[in-house]
């Protein structure tokens, strides 16, 4: 039997000593990932700091219209809080189109950006892996590769970030607030997740002993429109094969409606939660049409470089983000799901209303 000690911390700042002071340490807040790899013996910390009571479960608005979420909000009630759900539907679907009644109840904001992939070779220690055990090797290359990223890969690393949530933020361009032994900064939750490189062990930006306190999502722009879209296969408790995020402005005063803006983030497909800047960049200022989404994405995906076994990825991602701008615009989107065998898609648990209910 291993022995760990564990440790409740009663403030943020505790917490951030405790950890600081131990160079083999964890922060315990929801645990439905870290029991987990405490169990499977992917991780072993000698000591655990309990944040899960911490004064961070609060939604409060902030002076500009946006919204601070603290990092102990639960994924279940940010999903169902008043505010989210009319101001930032892309975040309430993404939340619910996550794990299970269950885990969302059990979940926190925080832990949540900072869950860990779930690529099969990393959740199993007998097999080499060079998240888990750097320069080890990548069992997933020439391995079992459906869940694994065709954006942003490297030959150390072809994993995937499996959250929901994070996607949603990443359209959103949300802000994580970090305290650290050094004080409090803030990162743009674009930045805070890493792609592998040649040092796939660090997921994030994070330095030892950061504390993510909360998480500030910017007044919603009059107007704009978003929803996430997860496919996967199957119809609950699955992670996305792909997922899109949305959030769209679009001008309809003239004689064709018009972007003025559009940010688009995929899930599934990458190391990160990835923000698909190309497509935003043709997408701004054109006529909200087919033609022109069909342009932007598929420029998007001129740099997908997907290995064997999930080169289907790639026309389902393109398939996904068409039907989503479609939806969002108004648009037949008769064939589009077709175009990119996306028809499995899945809209992310139906309704919000549905899903609360489940
Ligand atoms: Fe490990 Fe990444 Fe390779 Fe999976 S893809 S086995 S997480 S190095």
């Amino acid at each position: 039997m291993r022995q760990l000690s564990y440790e409740r911390a009663d403030d943020p700042a505790q917490a951030v000593a405790a950890l600081a002071e131990a160079g083999d340490a964890a922060y315990l807040a929801g645990g439905t990932n870290l029991v987990d790899h405490l169990r499977l013996g992917i991780t072993a910390p000698q000591r655990l700091v309990d944040i899960s009571h911490l004064d961070l479960a609060d939604v409060e608005d902030l002076p500009d219209g946006g919204l601070r979420v603290g990092a102990m909000v639960r994924n279940s009630d940010l999903a169902a809080h008043p505010r989210v759900r009319p101001d930032y539907p892309v975040l309430s679907r993404a939340l619910l189109s996550g794990a299970s009644g269950q885990l969302r109840n059990a979940a926190s904001t925080g832990g949540n950006l900072l869950q860990r992939t779930r690529c099969v070779y990393f959740q199993d220690p007998t097999t080499p892996c060079n998240k888990r055990e750097p320069g080890s090797g990548c069992s997933a290359v020439g391995g079992w590769t459906r869940y694994h990223a065709i954006l942003g890969a490297s030959p150390s690393c072809i994993a995937t970030h499996p959250s929901d949530m994070a996607v949603a933020l990443a359209a959103l361009d949300a802000t994580v607030v970090v305290l650290g032994p050094g004080g409090e900064r803030r990162i743009p939750v674009t930045e805070l997740h890493r792609l592998p490189g040649d040092e796939p062990h660090r997921d994030t930006v994070l330095e030892h002993a950061d504390l993510i306190t909360a998480v500030e999502l910017p007044a919603p722009s009059p107007g704009a429109r978003s929803t996430y879209r997860k496919v996967r296969d199957r119809a609950s408790f699955a992670f996305a094969l792909v997922s899109v995020a949305v959030v769209l402005e679009v001008d309809d005063d003239g004689d064709v409606p018009m972007v003025r803006e559009a940010r688009i983030a995929l899930g599934g497909v990458a190391h990160k939660p990835w923000r698909a800047r190309r497509a935003e960049e043709l997408l701004r200022g054109r006529e909200a049409s087919l033609a022109a989404f069909r342009e932007a994405v598929d420029a998007e995906l001129e740099q997908a470089d997907p290995v064997s076994g999930n080169e289907f990825k790639v026309p389902m991602a393109r398939g996904a983000v068409l039907a989503v701008l479609a939806e969002l615009t108004g648009l037949p989107d008769d064939g589009v799901e077709a175009d990119g065998d996306a028809t499995d898609t899945d809209h992310a648990g139906g309704t919000t209303e549905e899903a609360i209910d489940e």
